[in-house]
């Protein structure tokens, strides 16, 4: 069984086997989550992402797929990079298709590495625009799909939601679909 749980706080900060980065396609860095990550975690990650890109991924990494790297000085294994699609009305259900993806892609390389814990950030809920409400619902209900199949191996899989007005979103959320906390 793999517990899934909800806390408010520093990605940067959680001792767990993989951190997910809300990266963007080029995997050369950002702001927000991703700005955040590879400050506290230190130049050997951007390092490795410019090596994934010059060897696979020169025209970027396309949303919804993920790639892992070191963590560098974080306090955890590896980053694995995900790429959330920026949030647009029109082609709504595209993009939440993708946005499911990130998750299960990132779930998926965590248990190729052997990882037992993921701590993921609220993706594309930041600057890519997505309303905080259907990012929670479309992030909890696939990775709660997910750990009941192919990423069962996880011992826990942690929201680590920035603000409280973002834990507070998740928490309902979470209890709306009878989730336990
Ligand atoms: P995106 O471009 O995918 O929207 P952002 O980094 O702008 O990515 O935001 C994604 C989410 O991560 C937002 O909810 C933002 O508040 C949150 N966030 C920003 N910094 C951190 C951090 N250090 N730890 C956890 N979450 C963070």
């Amino acid at each position: 069984m793999t517990r899934i749980t909800l806390v408010e706080g520093d990605i940067t900060e959680q001792q767990v086997d993989v951190v997910v980065n809300a990266a963007n396609s080029s995997l050369l860095g950002g702001g927000g989550v991703d700005g955040a990550i590879h400050r506290k975690g230190g130049p050997q990650i951007l390092e490795e992402c410019r090596r994934l890109r010059a060897s696979h991924w020169g025209r970027g990494l396309p949303t919804g797929r993920a790639v892992a790297t070191t963590a560098g000085r974080l306090p955890a294994r590896w980053v694995v990079h995900t790429v959330g699609p920026v949030y647009w009305e029109d082609e709504y259900e595209d993009r939440a298709g993708q946005l499911a993806s990130c998750y299960r892609e990132s779930l998926r390389v965590a248990a190729e590495l052997g990882a037992r814990t993921v701590a993921f950030p609220a993706v594309s809920a930041g600057v890519y625009g997505w309303p905080l409400d259907d990012a929670a619902r479309i992030a909890l209900g696939t990775v709660a799909a997910t750990v009941a199949g192919p990423a069962r191996e996880l011992t826990e899989v942690r929201f680590v939601l920035f603000g409280t007005a973002a834990y507070g979103t998740f928490e309902q959320v979470w209890l709306g679909m009878g989730g336990e906390q």
